[in-house]
């Protein structure tokens, strides 16, 4: 079995029927881009996002119109017989939209608390205690969340000026990093005073440099023993986005840090926003961390692949198993384990093929325009002709059928994480 990176052990907080932190899957969030004042256009996107396999999902709550809509998406989503929790992002006016829409403050599952926006000096106080005594009313977990853009000022300055006042003062891009830190924790200790439990407090300091990221979280992760929620904020768009949300992410839940993941990406024009969860889904997956949908290994080709046959059959198998896992995730438990080999030619792919649950290794260039396929390492038929696509995905249907189905050898049970201590 492959080496599984322990997790930090944290409390656990409930969220409806998700369990955050130690010993519980890695959960996958994603934030919706409509406007929550279109109570229907948020229900459909939550749904989708919900679809594509986020666990959670936010949505903004920043104006009255918005708030007054948060019970009927919730409604909505409930019709729809889906049951992903929604997250509340609260910034500047959490207090006054709990208060004069009490629904709102009851339909949603968690809230998201940034201390950089709650107000300053005593009004900011009173107004984060009306969200944390809110929350412990109704008996929902909050994230207090803290962003690099928008740090606790008056927090940022007593740091700086302490640090000016030291005979060994840091560089000041150290004490912002100490301040983003600070204030989560004292955050979260107001909260804890003010009666909210600690078992319902997942924190985040969020930065857009992946180097600082990674400081900040294991910083974080050994002073306390709540859950974190990781991302890179502002990561950006297309591959600069996915690849430095994933370098600092892969880091993190290396080193077992981390409970909940939300990659921000800024979708490209026409992009579906559920571009997102698959990239989590993805690194999580890839990491040995969790299973979400069967994935495929492909060579990345070169001049001895013919034509595009290969590219298009890489593409179409990905394809249809991302969607058929809709229904396949229910129907056969354990086929997100399944591993499917789409090789260019004979240098590696019978190798290849072998190693995967299903391997298919298609003619290169000068080779015999015949494709073996291998199944559980055996070569099992081979395919020639037009129509190679189309045998190649009722092989894997029937694979899947067989192995996964009841009585199946590969039904799987669920897979258990090791904790260790912080
Ligand atoms: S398996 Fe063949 S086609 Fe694919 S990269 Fe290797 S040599 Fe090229």
């Amino acid at each position: 079995m492959s080496y599984v990176p322990s997790r930090r052990r944290t409390h656990q907080v409930q969220i409806d029927h998700l369990t955050v932190g130690s010993d519980a899957p890695v959960v996958v969030q994603s934030m919706t881009n409509t406007d929550t004042a279109d109570a229907a256009g948020t229900a459909r996107q939550v749904k989708e996002l919900s679809d594509a396999g986020s666990e959670m999902v936010r949505i903004t709550v920043n104006t009255p119109e918005a708030a007054a809509k948060v019970a009927e998406i919730r409604s909505r989503l409930d019709d729809m017989g889906c049951n992903t929790p929604l997250v509340g992002d609260f910034h500047f006016n959490g207090e006054r939209l709990l208060q004069e829409f009490p629904d709102c403050a009851r339909a949603l599952s968690k809230y998201r608390i940034n201390p950089g926006n709650v107000g300053k000096g005593a009004k900011g106080d009173e107004k984060f205690a009306y969200m944390i005594r809110t929350a412990a009313e109704y008996g929902k977990a909050v994230r207090i969340g803290v962003n690099w853009g928008s740090l606790d000022q008056s927090l940022a300055k007593r740091m700086m000026d302490a640090n000016q006042a030291s005979a060994t003062p840091k560089p000041p891009e150290e004490v912002m990093k100490e301040a983003l830190i600070v204030s989560a924790l004292e955050s979260a200790q107001k909260a804890v005073d003010l009666g909210l439990p600690e078992d319902k407090i997942i924190l985040s300091c969020k930065v857009s440099a992946v180097q600082d990221l990674i400081q900040v979280y294991r910083d974080l992760g050994a002073r306390c023993a709540y859950p974190l929620h990781l991302g890179l904020t502002e990561a950006g768009m297309g591959s600069k986005g996915i690849v430095a949300s994933t370098a600092a992410l892969a880091v993190l839940l290396q080193e077992g840090i981390g409970d909940t993941v939300r990659i921000s990406l800024t979708p490209e024009p026409g992009s579906p926003r559920t571009q997102e969860v698959v990239v989590a889904q993805e690194i999580l997956q890839t990491m040995g961390l969790r299973s979400f949908t069967p994935m495929v290994t492909a060579c990345p080709g070169c001049g001895r692949t013919t034509s595009t046959v290969f590219q298009e059959l890489a593409r179409d198998i990905q394809h249809y198993l991302r969607e058929k896992m809709s229904v396949w995730r229910h129907q056969y438990p354990g086929v997100e384990s399944l591993n499917v080999a789409v090789m260019g030619c004979v240098v590696n792919g019978p190798g290849e093929s072998k190693l995967a649950d299903i391997g298919i290794s298609l003619p290169g260039t000068g080779e015999t325009p015949v494709a073996p396929v291998y199944v559980d390492g055996e070569r099992k038929v081979t395919l020639k002709g037009d129509n190679m696509a189309a045998e190649f995905l009722a092989i894997v249907q029937e694979y899947v059928e067989t192995h996964y189905g009841e009585g199946g050898r590969k039904r799987a049970a669920p897979r258990l994480i090791p904790i260790r201590p912080v």
